[in-house]
């Protein structure tokens, strides 16, 4: 088949042959066999499947060392990830971001080492390219030929990529206030693009009523299992680079997947037998315009009340509401983190620092990472002496 598929992954010899032992209700643990078909949330709970992986078995054999030599695409991590059949790792080069540590920004922020990930650098500009190569590739093996969500932007223009790297339709609705530049790209990666009045939730009810009439299958945030299986390769990351999980990491949250695919990442990680019990404190942060998983953290709530009204700037968080919030909570809690809200002035200036005292121009969310920190430090959820990494998720580029 002539696709873009990643020649050295697909050549590389795997330790063990790679898909998933089964699914598995995020709310009951209920489990589902038969993964070789397309599954959107789980029958029992209508909440996020997780995909589970025979870990025992690759325990000693898929370890850091074994990745020496696959080429730097999140495919590397093919033992743990869901799909089977070389041919359809579909690859535009995502995955295998800088992580960058910045002694100017750590002493601006009042931090002894601070390091950036630096995501922007992904395909589309954003780490949705993570998640969506994944859900894309595993529709495509599944022999589905149309993908559909509704976006705040980025998860949109990821989708259109990958859809047309694999010859797949896409169809993407949109807020009407989406960033110019994320519009242009969808159009000129051929998806069929419907601005919506309002904010991702009223787009998410158009896609529904595309999703009933035509078959298209729905790569909504948590509403299939494998966007997160493709986000959760930025804990694998972090660890093969570090040898060891850091401190602290702070990460921007929308609809949560980032957050709760590394979560279970390191999950996977110790069952592997590649880190002990220890765990990074996952710190969430959200716009003071649309902080749903903070309010709820506040409050000690296990989920979070819709947002009404929801204004930020940072259009990948603008989700009022969403299915994984409470494994979203659930990691935060487990993991001793925080949640906390930042302003678009905040963020503004904070993507201003970043670009001045480390070269890279962050997307408004990356930016609030950094707006964090002071606020955390001042509260005493974050000493000064933690080795922190903040999740730069996007390029400012794609916010002009
Ligand atoms: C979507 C998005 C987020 C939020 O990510 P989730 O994993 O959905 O919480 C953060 N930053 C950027 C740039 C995004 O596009």
């Amino acid at each position: 088949m002539a696709t873009l598929t990643d020649m050295h992954v697909a050549t590389i010899p795997l330790v063990a042959p790679p898909g998933v032992s089964h699914l598995e209700c995020g709310q009951c643990g209920a489990a589902y066999g038969d993964a070789e078909q397309p599954w959107r949330t789980s029958p029992c709970c209508a909440k996020p499947l997780l995909a589970r992986y025979e870990l025992a078995h690759l325990r000693g054999r898929f370890t850091p060392a074994a990745l020496a030599g696959r080429a730097p695409t999140m495919w590397r991590y093919a033992e743990v990830l869901p799909v089977r059949d070389p041919a359809f790792r579909l690859t535009l080069g995502e995955g295998m971001t800088p992580l960058m540590e910045s002694e100017r920004l750590a002493s601006d922020l009042g931090l002894d080492r601070l390091l950036l990930k630096d995501e922007g650098q992904n395909p589309t500009g954003s780490f949705k390219a993570r998640g969506l190569a994944m859900a894309v590739a595993r529709a495509w093996e599944l022999g589905l030929d149309a993908v559909a969500l509704p976006s705040a932007g980025n998860a949109g223009s990821a989708a259109a990529a990958y859809a047309a790297a694999a010859g797949l339709a896409a169809h993407v609705a949109v807020p009407r206030d989406t960033p110019r530049p994320i519009l242009e790209e969808m159009r000129a990666l051929g998806a069929d693009v419907e601005l919506v009045d309002g904010h991702i939730g009223d787009a998410a009810k158009s896609i529904a009523k595309g999703v009933e009439a035509h078959g298209w299958f729905d790569v909504s945030t948590l509403k299939e299992p494998y966007r997160l299986e493709g986000k959760k390769t930025m804990a694998y990351e972090l660890v093969e680079a570090l040898g060891r999980v850091p401190d602290v990491i702070i990460y921007p949250t929308g609809g949560g997947t980032g957050l709760v695919g590394m979560w279970k990442a390191f999950e996977e990680m110790e069952e592997l037998g590649w880190i002990g019990g220890e765990r990074p404190r996952m710190i969430s942060v959200q716009g003071t315009g649309c902080a749903p998983i903070v309010r709820a953290w506040d409050r000690g709530d296990e989920a979070a009340q819709p947002w009404e009204d929801p204004k930020t700037y940072a259009s990948g968080l603008r989700v009022p509401s969403a299915i994984g919030d409470f494994l979203v909570l659930e990691a935060i809690r487990a993991s001793g983190g925080a949640a906390i809200a930042v302003s678009d002035d905040e963020m503004r200036e904070a993507v201003r620092t970043i670009g001045r005292l480390t070269g890279v121009f962050a997307a408004p969310e990356g930016g609030a990472t950094a707006a964090a920190v002071p606020r955390l430090l001042e509260r005493e959820l974050l000493r000064p002496d933690e080795e922190v990494v903040l999740f730069i998720t996007g390029s400012g580029l794609k916010y002009l």
